[in-house]
């Protein structure tokens, strides 16, 4: 039996570079107050989402199919869903917000303003912006032959310190919007406005894997972002207790300076952290400036135990982010492995 999620809430690669990046900058950088503000905000949503993941949780897997975080293709543009629930009558897209404050859903140009602390800022109707997910959804169904879906839309508040208000003449916009806890009763109400089955059993196979194999993650470059070059940042394996860089190398062993924790395999994540933040491959001499080491040997060693795909004769060789086993199952060929 396929499971109720076909793509499950985890941490969008913009979440694990922020990750990465943050510990990297040194602490007086003037950049680290904006690169944190922006870090925050986008894992205050990620947030948001995971906290639906409780209630979602609860609908029958014999039903329902959902998708988190779905990025598609549509004409030279991407369009992005928070959730995605599919069954054999109908989909529905979720719009997540994790924001406190106070919203108000105004008459005049369909506007809506959230109040924190004493400001007022505008911001995209969050039920707009459902819809609109909801028909691109609809025409990006319609150019892959898939068989004509109704698409339900729902903005979700999932922060409980949140309230909603509503000039007069916007009641209606509360016919697509909920707050976390009526989802399922929402979802209920949803479903029984649709009865009738539109995809048969294969139908929805073909879109379960038509939504997961067009999935394109959105891969930005945060050092691009906010000016920063890779020689802005900390070089070093971080230590998996304290967070200290760098740890020291001694045989074999990590060692962190700091709180001295041990570990044989600390230097993997600090690999990974290359891969996310500068490039998706590395060489010899690049892997000793970034774990801090001087033995090319040493290097060799990590290398050969990470078992990473590379190209290259010795010297000139090149490694890359796959490890051998992954690439072979990308059927990624290169010339040397
Ligand atoms: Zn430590």
């Amino acid at each position: 039996m396929p499971s109720l999620f076909a793509k499950e809430c985890q941490k969008s690669l913009r979440l694990q570079k922020f990750e990465a990046l943050i510990p990297r900058i040194p602490s007086n950088h003037p950049v680290l107050p904006e690169v944190m503000a922006e870090y925050k905000k986008w894992l205050a949503g990620y947030k948001g989402e995971k906290s639906l993941v409780f209630y979602l949780s609860m609908l029958p897997e014999t039903k329902y199919t959902i998708f988190h975080d779905l990025r598609l293709k549509l004409g030279n543009y991407f369009f992005q869903i928070d959730y995605l629930i599919l069954c054999s009558s109908f989909a529905l897209v979720l719009e997540v917000k994790n924001r406190s404050g106070e919203y108000f859903f105004e008459k005049a140009l369909n506007q809506t303003t959230i109040t924190n602390n004493g400001t007022t800022e505008r911001i995209k109707n969050p039920v707009t912006q459902a819809r609109l997910q909801a028909a691109k959804l609809t025409r990006w169904l319609q150019e892959h032959y898939c068989a004509k879906l109704p698409i339900a839309f729902l903005f979700v508040n999932a922060n409980d310190k949140a309230t909603i208000k509503f000039a007069p003449g916007t009641e209606q916009l509360q016919r697509n919007m909920c707050n976390s806890e009526c989802l399922l009763e929402k979802i209920s109400q949803i479903q029984s406005q649709y009865k009738e089955d539109i995809l048969d059993v294969k139908e929805l196979k073909k879109i379960r894997r038509l939504l997961i194999t067009s999935h394109t993650p959105h891969d930005p470059d945060l050092l691009k972002q906010f000016n920063l070059t890779e020689n802005d940042l900390l070089p070093g394996v971080q230590c998996p207790v304290c967070e200290h860089l760098p740890m020291r190398y001694e045989r074999g062993i990590w060692n962190c300076l700091n709180c001295k924790t041990t570990s044989k395999t600390a230097h993997v994540k600090t690999i990974h952290d290359h891969f996310l933040l500068i490039k998706p491959t590395i060489t010899n001499g690049e892997l000793r400036q970034w774990l801090c080491i001087n033995s090319s040997r040493t290097a060799n060693r990590i290398f050969h135990s990470m078992e990473l795909a590379y190209s290259g004769t010795f010297k000139n060789r090149v490694y890359f982010y796959k490890n051998k086993t992954t690439a072979a199952k990308a059927t990624v060929i290169f010339p040397h492995v």
